[in-house]
């Protein structure tokens, strides 16, 4: 497959975001440089996309220092800083930033593999999948979440889990890993059109359904096409958060990776998307230690893809990006002034989830007739590491103030109350999805730390793209989501532009 690349052939135009100013809604428009450079190169047999959901920069410095080594990410040739905005929203949402980085569309929030009026693009999966390539999709969180979806999935609204699931299981893609899938029976009642159990649908279509860690690691290139999640699903069908992780029993991401490129390596290369989404899952609920932990657990993902492209530096492309910041995380607080103390992360031994569904839920059942903030200030300690007494110059002893918003959090918590999200000032401090006390307990440790969040939700900063391999001179610089897309397209040997549902990529990149 060798051809001329013509780097950026004209500029290329994107639409920019809606603004709405004082009312009037100004459509800006953005043009990138004409940057015209030619190269001799032959398209990349394997491509490898990760994805770090609500990864920004913050998130992977966090996790830099909490390493002590620059991140494998980081060490690319090729960094550049990407926009992430919604064609109908300054800050994006999964799909819609998910759909710009696989088929180079912008779109409205909540939409997937569609334009803002529902025309369906081809995904970069898809046209590998046409061009004969194996494709390989990978998450962290369920395998129809919105990240994933948007390379096999086309439908107006994330939450069609079912009609997803059947995308899912129509698209002849070879591996899946990762996480469950949400509704294979349509349970929701949303489907566009119930066609039967999507587990009857994947065993029709070929697919082999592997649920635990034995049969995992026991498959090879001859096992033909599967869907594989991990045994123990903790939240909304999704894999672990990597510090909950029981060794020798869950599979981690990188060993999802690593299995994937063992089983798709074949004359006709692959395309593989890896999803870190439990890196946004984290960010949402502010705990910075499952953040890191499950940045360096997707960092070491890359990891495995870098091994690989070693051994096959001159057909390799591996790009990272992230589909945007989440939390608002920024290193450094008020409270800390300059000092940065990310080595209090590490008495923190569970994620808020684990902590709010095993140990918190345990004490209540425990505690069914009552309980004082006295009974659970030895688990607060275990699990945080926080201290209620010490040496003054020990950074986890609490203070008074730290102290007493523990203890409303408790209190909140214990009476079972739903919190009022219609109160601002409740919704800011305690959120409208997290328990009050885990919530409290993440803030109170991050901001020793010296981290500070500022949402639950996700923020319009950019994010860092990197690569490495073929083409991968093409990533440094300033540009937006979509040239993520049309940045690999380019360099796969196929028309850098968005490609509707009804033309054939395969047949284009054979004409040339
Ligand atoms: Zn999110």
């Amino acid at each position: 497959m060798k051809r001329i690349l013509v780097v950026f052939i004209v500029a290329l135009t994107c639409v920019g975001a809606m603004w709405l100013v004082s009312g009037a809604q100004v459509q800006a428009e953005q043009t990138a440089a004409v940057e015209v450079a030619e190269a001799d190169v032959t398209a990349p047999k394997y491509v490898f996309l990760f994805i770090g959901d609500g990864m920004g920069f913050p998130q992977k410095t966090a996790a830099e220092m909490v390493a002590g080594e620059r991140l494998v990410i980081d060490q690319f040739p090729a960094q550049g800083v990407t926009t992430t905005y919604a064609a109908d929203r300054f800050i994006t949402g999964s799909a819609a930033s998910a759909t710009a980085m696989a088929s180079g569309q912008k779109t409205n929030i909540g939409m997937l593999g569609q334009t803002p009026d529902g025309q369906h693009v081809v995904s970069i999966a898809e046209m590998a999948r046409d061009m004969g390539m194996k494709v390989g999709i990978i998450s962290s969180v369920s395998i129809d979440h919105a990240t994933p979806a948007a390379f096999y999935a086309h439908v107006p609204k994330r939450g069609q889990y079912y009609d997803i699931d059947v995308a899912l299981a129509q698209s002849n893609f070879d591996f899946f890993g990762g996480g469950g899938i949400k509704d294979p029976t349509n349970k929701r009642e949303n489907a566009t059109e119930f066609v039967g159990d999507v587990n009857d649908l994947l065993a029709e279509n070929g697919y082999s359904v592997i649920d635990n860690r034995d049969d995992f690691m026991a498959l090879t290139p001859e096992s033909g096409k599967v869907v594989c999640w991990n045994n123990w699903l903790q939240d909304s069908g999704a894999m672990p958060y990597h510090m909950d992780v029981r060794e020798g029993e869950d599979i981690t991401i990188a060993e999802f990776t690593a299995k994937a490129i063992e089983m798709l390596d074949n004359e006709n290369g692959f395309f593989i998307m890896v999803e870190g989404g439990k890196i946004d899952w984290a960010c949402h609920a502010n705990d910075g230690t499952a953040a890191i932990e499950d940045t360096l657990a997707f960092d070491a993902a890359v990891q495995h893809a870098v091994d690989f492209y070693n051994a096959h530096p001159d057909e390799t492309l591996i790009v990272v990006s992230g589909d945007h910041e989440c939390g608002g995380l920024t290193l450094g607080f008020a409270g800390t002034k300059y000092a940065s103390n990310f080595e209090l992360l590490g008495a923190q031994t569970v994620s808020f989830q684990y902590f709010t569904a095993e140990i918190l839920a345990d004490f209540k059942e425990q505690h069914a007739d009552g309980a004082t903030f006295e009974d659970i200030k030895p688990l607060i300690t275990e699990y945080f590491g926080l201290k209620f007494e010490g040496a003054e110059d020990d950074l986890l002893v609490l203070r008074d103030s730290e102290i007493a918003q523990l203890e409303e959090a408790f209190e909140l918590s214990m009476s079972g109350e739903t919190i009022d999200t219609q109160d601002y000032q409740t919704y800011v401090v305690y959120s409208d999805s997290y328990d009050p006390l885990a919530l409290t307990l993440t803030h109170v440790l991050n901001q020793k730390a010296g981290l500070g969040w500022t949402s639950y939700k996700h923020t319009g900063v950019p994010v860092g793209t990197s690569a490495i391999g073929i083409g991968h001179e093409l990533f440094n610089g300033y540009y937006d989501n979509t040239d993520v897309a049309l940045k690999i397209m380019d360099i796969m040997g196929i028309d850098p532009q968005v490609h509707m549902a009804d033309t054939t990529v395969g047949e284009e990149v054979a004409a040339q």
